[in-house]
């Protein structure tokens, strides 16, 4: 095919020349070859289906995991211009739904949840129509090693075999080798080209520093939210932690400071996100629930109260800082056992050898859960599980088939050991970086199969890095782009759009 891409570019995006990578993924696509791109975040990863877009004649489809990325690339693409995109998730109404499924043909761009994607009613809609790209966000999430697991991942193998296994596109931002052929493998993507580029954000100072407290430790976060130029993500491993150390800020005469994670409301959740999205918020305080696909240019720093349970984790947080290209600063606070904390929130992610004979005994002797799936919550209870171990032990059970229960109990136990295993080691590999005195950075690109190259200036707290040009260059709060917005308001347009 011989298009001008960078004429399409122009055309579409307003950009003269592609990114790193960006081309070369696109030139895979147009040659009818399935691609896995690992490109660094901020790269524009999103360009590379939307270009195909243009040229194939079909729906793009788009699996994504998350409600409020999949809003954020819908809201942005229509505000290019580009009207005839969708987000198909537990959003619409089921008339709303209906209403986009019953004109799916009149799209380009179709994202979508992997749990809606599962359900006959829209896969067998999906099935009548031409799909000229599939696309898998954050790829990452179907390897069951890597460090966001989503068991609604696993079915994307099956469910594209249904679609009649369409060109597709894996696109994540970082995978270790082993999570890339777990990709390619569970996809079934046969002859898949890797575009693999450094995972490296030369851009990124990674500061590490001692503090001997807690209270020491809130104490340098209200030191470094009053020194640091903002606007800047602090990211924590408990909710509760999050929403004390928002109000302790606030406290102090930082009103721009909002607190954010999984257990407030779904409206909250992008109301708080959109604020800070348009400079209206200064410093969220946030769990991981935060930052998957968040598009802010200028985060000028990222700091971790508690030290993340693996470098993947660390790596995807950090690069929410300097996506504009420019100069930022991570730092990550540790005191001494701090691991503790890592530990017993992977102990507590899995269900224990108890809950697990708990369970079994209840399930006995058909095992099959489905049959009980109405009775999800008392088994729940009975068992003592979080929605988290349910989700664990629920999958497990639907992929195993064993005919005694003491057979069952056994395989689990061992999945669960396994898995308790690995993350212990991926918490280990962290806690070596934190208190690595050599390159930071270099144990980080070695980590992901990387050598290093000349170490960058301001490289980390090992190399050294000269803190002056984070600092606050005036007092002024960062200025909204948008003048007495009224976010309630907004929000509301946004849902019914
Ligand atoms: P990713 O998903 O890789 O983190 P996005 O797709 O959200 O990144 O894009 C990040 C930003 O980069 C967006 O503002 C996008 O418009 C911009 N961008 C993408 N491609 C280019 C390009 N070729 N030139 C300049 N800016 C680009």
């Amino acid at each position: 095919m011989n298009i001008n891409l960078e004429a399409l570019l122009k055309k579409h995006f307003h950009y003269d020349t592609f990114r790193s990578g960006q081309k070369e993924v696109v030139q895979t696509i147009l040659s009818g070859q399935h691609a896995l791109a690992m490109l660094p975040t901020g790269t524009g990863k999103s360009l590379c289906y939307q270009i195909p877009g243009y040229i194939f004649d079909g729906l793009v489809v788009i699996v994504s995991p998350l409600l409020s990325l999949m809003q954020d690339q819908v809201e942005q693409m229509k505000a290019r211009g580009e009207k005839r995109v969708v987000a198909l998730n537990s959003f619409l109404t089921p008339h709303q739904k209906k209403n986009v499924l019953s004109n799916l043909q009149s799209y380009k761009y179709v994202f979508i949840s992997p749990e809606m994607l599962r359900m006959p009613i829209v896969y067998e809609k999906l099935q009548s129509i031409n799909i000229s790209l599939f696309v898998i966000d954050e790829a990452h999430c179907i390897s069951q090693w890597g460090f966001d697991f989503r068991p609604d991942y696993l079915k994307l193998g099956e469910i594209r075999a249904k679609l009649g296994n369409p060109i597709t596109l894996a696109l994540t931002a970082t995978a270790t080798k082993e999570v890339r052929e777990d990709i390619i493998r569970s996809l079934n993507l046969q002859s898949c080209n890797e575009i693999i580029y450094s995972v490296d954000r030369p851009a990124i100072s990674m500061s590490f520093e001692h503090t001997e407290t807690f209270q020491d430790k809130s104490n340098r976060i209200q030191e470094l939210i009053q020194d640091l130029e903002g606007p800047g993500i602090i990211y924590f491993s408990s909710k509760k932690v999050a929403e004390q150390t928002a109000s302790m800020l606030r406290s102090h005469g930082n009103s721009r400071v909002m607190a954010y994670h999984g257990g407030l409301e779904q409206e909250d959740r992008i109301l708080i996100q959109q604020q800070f999205l348009y400079g209206q918020l200064d410093v969220i305080c946030a769990t991981s629930a935060f930052g998957m696909g968040i598009n802010k240019e200028n985060v000028r720093y990222v700091i971790h109260f508690h030290m993340p349970m693996q470098l993947e984790s660390y790596l995807q947080e950090i690069g929410r800082a300097g996506r504009d290209g420019n100069k930022s600063l991570a730092i990550l606070l540790y005191s001494t056992g701090d691991e503790q904390l890592a530990y017993q929130l992977a102990e507590k992610e899995l269900p224990d050898p108890f809950q697990i004979d708990r369970l079994i005994e209840w399930l006995a002797p058909d095992f099959d859960l489905s049959v009980h799936e109405s009775k999800k919550e008392e088994i729940m209870h009975y068992c003592g599980l979080t929605d988290t171990q349910w989700r664990v032990a629920s999958k497990l059970m639907e992929d195993l088939s064993c005919s005694t229960a003491d057979e069952y109990k056994k395989k689990i136990k061992t999945f669960i050991e396994q898995r308790l295993e690995l993350k212990k080691t991926k918490i280990r590999k962290m806690l070596h970086l934190v208190q690595l005195t050599s390159c930071k950075r270099e144990y980080v690109l070695n980590y992901f199969a990387e050598s290093a190259l000349k170490p960058p200036e301001d490289c980390c707290s090992s190399c050294g890095i000269n803190t002056d040009s984070f600092l606050k260059k005036n007092s002024q709060p960062e200025k909204s782009n948008v003048n007495n917005f009224d976010w309630k308001k907004e929000l509301k347009q946004i849902l019914l759009n």
